[in-house]
C-alpha cells in the first residue's frame, strides 16, 4: 500500500536501478490487465508501466462480453454472488473498489454506464469496443507501454527482479502482475498458460473447471423445444453436500441447455465432478411453487374450468411446446378435460413438473465457457496488496485466482476491484521493499 508520503516514494523510486528498468510488468492485457496498468500509472506517474499480451490485438474477451455489448458491472456486487476460495477474501477486495467505483472510473474516461434488468450495467453506447478503446486510450494517455503480439514463454525470479521471456525478446521487471485469466473462450488467447507460471512461481493451484458453460444433454426430450425460453428453478443436487437452487430463465437449444439459469448452474455440476461426486440437475417448470401449491394450482383451474383441455390449461404457465412435451414424455393425454384429469394422474403431473430431471452429459466446455472456476488459491495472496505470498515482486489479478462469479457483470467487477487492489500493492512494494528492488 502507498506508505504516508507518496511524494517521496515515487522520488525514490523513480531513481530506479539500471538493471530492472520496467517498474511493472504486466502479463495479460484483458480486463484485469489493461486496469491494473491503469490504476498503477494513476498512481505512480512516470514510472515504467508494460502491459504484455500474446495477441495481435488487445481486449478479445472484452469485445465478445455481454452479446458485444459488455455487461460491465452490476449495480450490486456482494461477495455471495461469486464461488470459489475465501469469501472473506473477496469481501475485502470488492469493498476496496466496489462497483460504485468502477461506475465513476468509466465516467472517467468518458464511459457512461446505464443500468438493465437484474442491475447489470452496460454502456450506454450498447458497444463493447467503447469499454475497449477508453481502456486503452486511458493507458496510452498514462504512459503505459502497451506490446502486443508479446506472448509470454516464461517468467522467472532473477537478481530480485524477474526475467519475461516475450515475443523472442528478454524484460526485465521488479514487478509482476500475473492477467492471463483462466482457460475460458481459449482462442481469445486465455488458453490457461498462465497457471503453469503460478505454478512455477511457487504457487498452488485449485482444480480448474468451467463454469457459466451451455449443459450438454442426453436423449432428445429437448429437441423439440430448441429456441424456448421460460423461467425456472434449478437444483444441483451432489453427494455430501448442500443442494444448490437457482431461478432464471432457461433457453432449450439442440445439444441441451443454456440461459442465465443454467450457466450458472454449470460450475456447481463441473466442481462436484471434478470432485468425483454424483450429481443431479432437475428442474422445476413452475418456480416458487412445492408439491401442495402446484397440486393446489391444477384443482383451481379444474374448478375455475372444467372443460378445459389439461395441455391448454398448463399453457397458463408454460410455453405451449414445453407443456406438450411435459405431457407426451409422462404418456398423460393432453387433450383430457381438466375435470377428467384422474387423480394420480394429476399427482405424476405435479410430480413431474417439480423434479424434471436434467439428463445432463457434460457441459459444452472451456470453448463456450464465460468464466473458469478454480486457479490459484487465494490462501497464497494478501488481500490487502494481491501480492503473492509465494514470490516476492509477484502480484495476481482477475480470472487467473480462485474466484468465479454468476452472470450479471460480476467477473468484470472481479477483474477492476483486483487490479485496483494490485495497483495499491504493487506502489506499496516499492515502499516496503528498497532494500530488495534496490539489487
Ligand atoms: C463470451 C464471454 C462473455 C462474457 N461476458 C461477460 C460480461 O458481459 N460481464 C462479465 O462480467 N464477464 C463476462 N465474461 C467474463 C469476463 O470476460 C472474464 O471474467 C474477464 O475477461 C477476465 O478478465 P482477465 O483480465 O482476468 O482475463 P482475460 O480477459 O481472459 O485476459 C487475459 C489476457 O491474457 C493474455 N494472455 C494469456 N496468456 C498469455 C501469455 N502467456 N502471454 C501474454 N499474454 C497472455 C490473453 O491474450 C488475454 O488478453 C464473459 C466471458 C466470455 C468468454
Amino acid at each position: 500500500m502507498l506508505g504516508g508520503d507518496e511524494t517521496t516514494t515515487i522520488n525514490r523510486v523513480t531513481t530506479a536501478p539500471t538493471r530492472s528498468p520496467i517498474d511493472v510488468a504486466i502479463v495479460g492485457g484483458g480486463a484485469a490487465g489493461l486496469a491494473t496498468a491503469i490504476f498503477a500509472a494513476r498512481r505512480m506517474p512516470g514510472r515504467a508501466i508494460v502491459v504484455l499480451d500474446g495477441a495481435k490485438k488487445l481486449g478479445a474477451k472484452i469485445l465478445v462480453a455481454g452479446g458485444g455489448r459488455c455487461n460491465v458491472t452490476n449495480r450490486l456486487v456482494t461477495a455471495a454472488d461469486f464461488c470459489g476460495g475465501s469469501r472473506n477474501f473477496v469481501k475485502r477486495v470488492l469493498a476496496a473498489h466496489p462497483s460504485a467505483d468502477t461506475v465513476s472510473f468509466f465516467r472517467e474516461i468518458g464511459v457512461e454506464l446505464v443500468a438493465e434488468e437484474h442491475g447489470k450495467l452496460f454502456p450506454t453506447t450498447n458497444r463493447a469496443q467503447t469499454v475497449l478503446d477508453a481502456l486503452l486510450a486511458e493507458a496510452n494517455r498514462l504512459g503505459v507501454s502497451i506490446r502486443p503480439a508479446h506472448r509470454v514463454n516464461d517468467i522467472h525470479p532473477s537478481d530480485g527482479a524477474f526475467q519475461i521471456e516475450a515475443g523472442g525478446t528478454t524484460i526485465c521487471a521488479r514487478h509482476v502482475v500475473l492477467a492471463t485469466g483462466g482457460q475460458s473462450l481459449p482462442k481469445t488467447g486465455s488458453d490457461g498458460v498462465g497457471f503453469g507460471f503460478a505454478r512455477a512461481l511457487g504457487h498452488t493451484l485449485v482444480p480448474v473447471t468451467p463454469a457459466l458453460a451451455p449443459l450438454v444433454l442426453e436423449g432428445g426430450f429437448h429437441t423439440p423445444l430448441s429456441g424456448v425460453a421460460h423461467d425456472v428453478e434449478l437444483t444441483v443436487s451432489a453427494a455430501h453436500v448442500k443442494d444448490v437452487r437457482l431461478c432464471g430463465a432457461l433457453l432449450w437449444t439442440h445439444f441441451g441447455v443454456s440461459g442465465p439459469v443454467v450457466l450458472d448452474a454449470s460450475r456447481h455440476w463441473h466442481r462436484a465432478r471434478a470432485e468425483g461426486r454424483d450429481v443431479e440437475v432437475s428442474l422445476n417448470f413452475l418456480p416458487g411453487r412445492d408439491f401442495a401449491a402446484a397440486e393446489r394450482m391444477l384443482l383451481d383451474l379444474t374448478a375455475a374450468a372444467p372443460n378445459t383441455r389439461l395441455q391448454r390449461a398448463l399453457g397458463r404457465y408454460l410455453p405451449a411446446r414445453v407443456a406438450q412435451a411435459i405431457l407426451e414424455n409422462l404418456a398423460i393425454d393432453g387433450s383430457t378435460s381438466m375435470a377428467h384429469l384422474r387423480k394420480d394422474q394429476r399427482r405424476v403431473l405435479v410430480h413431474g413438473l417439480l423434479t424434471w430431471p436434467l439428463p445432463v452429459r457434460d457441459s459444452r466446455g472451456y470453448a463456450y465457457a464465460e468464466a473458469t472456476a478454480g486457479g490459484v488459491s487465494l490462501s497464497e495472496i494478501d488481500p490487502s496488496s494481491m501480492a503473492s505470498r509465494k514470490c516476492t515482486g509477484l502480484f495476481l489479478v482477475g480470472e487467473i485466482l480462485d474466484v468465479d462469479g454468476r452472470i450479471g457483470g460480476f467477473n468484470f467487477q472481479w477483474a477492476w476491484s483486483s487490479a485496483w487492489v494490485a495497483a495499491r500493492g504493487v506502489s506499496g512494494a516499492g515502499t516496503s521493499q528498497p532494500e530488495q528492488e534496490a539489487n
